[in-house]
């Protein structure tokens, strides 16, 4: 592994040498996944797949699949979508090769998805055989008034298995493929997002099972995965002594975890969060450092929870704030087993826990 040079990497190698966390990181492309090893970042923990819909070449196989009125045309869709699903995973394995790599399942706000262009809804229409009113009809029965808390996360995959079945079996089939080229095998880590009950992971958790039993049947050759959560919505926080009956892992996704327990839009806070910071409402944008005293105490009981049905519960946080050294203390005192931050932020997060640690002594 490349590893940072000079005085830079004699700081890291100390810094690796106190921290207790691991550090990894949130990356999508094979680029990034480089550049976060190259950095030092120990595995991926958050690999957001929803991005990968938004590749030029599959766009328009993506809206056909949101667009489908039944099972059979969503299908159609998944079926053109497999392949570069294989392949996106083969590249990150490879690039991760030994390292965890905890891939969450599509989470998107729907109507990013949806065709707005007139060429878009045509282009549509012609990979699925479908008339453009009809295509337009669908897309608004699907417009959300407010999507962030709509259609989106698990809940997609409730609705529809089948596009979580398709991203399952894309993961099983690249991690068997790369186990028999490398002869080491990756530990997919599959994640389900914006869960608020244990039925609901209970359900995904079961399509990703029979995904993987399919495959491994297939393929004669079986993987080792673990099936976790993000804890993102309060509920899921204080039910998470529920929860972790049926997953093996958490990642605290702050992001939203922060929008909905402070009941501030992340995508519009910037108006007035500023004006709060002044006046001292809030220390600091709490979207950028945890409110440890707000969203840091379904943190820290979650994560007491959760241990306390599963002793060996595996820890993460992978919102922003995984990024930002004042909350890597924090996540250092309640005990999680790593930190995701972005690429170019995982040195930061390596003396940050350093220091933590540090403190903690
Ligand atoms: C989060 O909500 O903190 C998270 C990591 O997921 P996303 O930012 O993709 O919603
Ligand atoms: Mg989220």
């Amino acid at each position: 592994q490349p590893e940072l040079v000079g005085d830079f990497g004699t700081l890291m190698a100390w810094a690796d040498k106190v921290r207790r966390l691991k550090v990894r990181t949130n990356a999508e492309t094979p680029l990034d996944c480089r550049t976060a090893r190259e950095f030092g970042a120990e595995g991926i923990g958050l690999c957001r797949t929803e991005h990968m819909f938004f590749d030029a070449a599959r766009i328009t196989a993506v809206r056909q699949m949101i667009l489908a009125s039944d099972e059979a045309g969503r299908r159609a869709a998944l079926d053109r979508l497999l392949p570069e699903q294989r392949s996106d995973f083969v590249e990150i394995f490879e690039v991760m090769v030994g390292l965890p790599c905890t891939i969450r399942l599509l989470d998107p706000p729907l109507h990013e998805f949806l065709p707005h262009e007139e060429v878009e809804f045509a282009e549509v229409a012609a990979a699925a055989g479908l008339d453009v009113d009809t295509l337009k009809r669908r897309a608004a029965e699907l417009h959300e008034f407010n999507p962030m808390l709509g259609h989106r996360g698990c809940r997609l995959g409730v609705t529809y298995p089948e596009i979580y079945e398709m991203q399952a079996r894309a993961i099983f089939e690249a991690a068997v493929l790369v186990a028999e080229k490398s002869g080491d095998a990756p530990v997919p880590e599959i994640m389900i997002p914006l869960v608020a009950t244990k039925r609901e992971l209970e359900l995904m958790k079961a399509v990703v099972d029979r995904a993987a039993e399919a495959v491994f049947a297939e393929k004669g050759r079986r993987i080792d995965y673990l099936v976790g959560t993000m804890i993102e919505l309060p509920r899921a926080a204080l039910k998470a002594g529920e929860i972790a009956e049926a997953g093996a892992f958490f990642s605290f996704g702050t992001n939203d975890l922060t929008q909905t327990t402070l009941g501030v839009s992340r995508d519009d806070a910037a108006r007035f969060l500023s004006g709060y910071v002044e006046q001292g409402i809030y220390a600091k944008d709490p979207f950028v450092s945890l409110d440890v005293e707000g969203v840091g105490e379904l943190v820290s009981l979650a994560a007491e929870r959760g241990r306390a049905t599963r002793p060996d519960i595996k820890l993460g946080i992978c919102g922003e704030h995984g990024g930002d050294p004042a909350s890597i203390a924090f996540c250092e005192q309640v005990g999680l087993d790593y930190v995701s931050a972005s690429p170019y932020r995982v040195p930061i997060a390596r003396l940050a826990a350093a220091q933590a640690a540090l403190a903690a002594r």
